[in-house]
């Protein structure tokens, strides 16, 4: 028989559509299986604050459709002392807290393992549009990203076409080059650029706008991951060396908001639920994750000390299709 009467959880670093999805599902799984749900606000902030409210099926009512997180989110440098520790273990105390849900990235799991090494039982549910978590090949959050990535370059493409123009797009990924990938494959770049892999401008960029040009392109598309920046360096240095007017986007916040797409919304829903279910075996201290393909979970710190790199085979196919 599990202990647990009171859960509680909590959304954290960059917020991420699906995020509400997530938090619904631990919501709702909780009060279906007899517990007690409350909500932390703001994160570790929240938490240390004791900004915390009881959840009811109501509270999570008419959100699995929205963006952002109906429990906002924060980035708290209190909570990663030693004293902001002790605070918020104790509001855990106060508030009766047996178990922490924490929906966000590998930061957020960092104070989650600082939690549980104090007594603090916790689950890690990876929430950010980077997927860049290294236990898990999905984040919540990654695929409405790519699809508002996605919505932009097919716009830009109909003004880059009219004009024959070049577009260079920077988007979002910390330093990691999924979304850029993913979406230069799906949006059909003449060259992406990644924070994992070296790049000659010459070579990469300037070499496969030229040979398209000479081989009867209208228009032309760069995709720059964040990780490397300069879009707007890179785009000025393309159009002095191939006379081409280019252009640089910058797509910035746009990607973290929106409405989240059905494999957002239901991934979330199924990590929500199997959080409540760990906690309801008897399981302590794991990060929910997916793992060729099948949701599962791992120990905190081996979640945390686990790595990713960037999938070989699209960069490959990205070079292949840019020809
Ligand atoms: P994202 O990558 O989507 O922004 P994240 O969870 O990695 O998500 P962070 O800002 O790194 O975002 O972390 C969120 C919060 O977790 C921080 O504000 C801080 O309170 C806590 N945190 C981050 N790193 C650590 C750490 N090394 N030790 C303890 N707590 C941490």
């Amino acid at each position: 028989m599990s202990e647990i009467k009171t859960i509680a959880v909590l959304t954290s670093g960059g917020d991420a559509p699906g995020m509400n999805a997530a938090v619904r599902a631990v919501v709702r799984s909780g009060i279906y299986h007899g517990l007690n749900v409350l909500g932390v606000r703001k994160g570790y902030e929240g938490l240390l604050h004791g900004d915390i409210e009881k959840m009811t099926l109501r509270s999570v009512g008419d959100i699995i459709h929205r963006g952002g997180t109906i429990l906002q989110t924060a980035r708290s440098k209190e909570f990663t002392t030693q004293a902001g520790l002790e605070k918020a273990m104790s509001m855990m105390k106060i508030f009766n807290i047996d178990a922490l849900v924490v929906i966000g990235g590998d930061g957020s799991y960092r104070g989650a393992r600082d939690l549980s090494e104090l007594g603090a039982n916790v689950i890690g549910i990876p929430g950010t549009i980077d997927n860049d978590i290294g236990c898990t090949e999905y984040t919540i959050g990654y695929d409405t990203a790519m699809n508002t990535v996605l919505d932009a370059i097919d716009k830009i493409r109909d003004t880059s076409y009219s004009h024959e123009r070049c577009s260079v797009l920077e988007v979002m990924g910390r330093n990691a080059g999924w979304i850029a990938i993913n979406c230069g494959i799906a949006g059909g770049a003449e060259a992406v650029i990644l924070p994992e892999k070296n790049f000659d401008i010459d070579k990469d960029i300037i070499y496969p706008i030229i040979e398209g040009r000479n081989r009867g392109k209208k228009h032309y598309l760069v995709i720059v991951a964040e990780g490397v920046g300069g879009a707007v360096e890179i785009a000025e240095y393309i159009e002095k060396k191939t006379d081409i007017i280019t252009r640089a986007t910058i797509l910035g916040y746009i990607q973290r908001g929106g409405c989240p797409t059905i494999k957002d919304r239901v991934i979330a829903s199924q990590m929500g639920n199997y959080a409540v279910e760990l906690l309801l075996a008897g399981k302590k201290n794991r990060i929910i994750a997916v793992h060729n393909g099948k949701m599962t979970d791992f120990e905190i710190n081996e979640a945390l000390s686990m790595e990713k790199s960037i999938d070989e085979e699209l960069v490959r196919l990205s070079k292949i299709l840019a020809l």
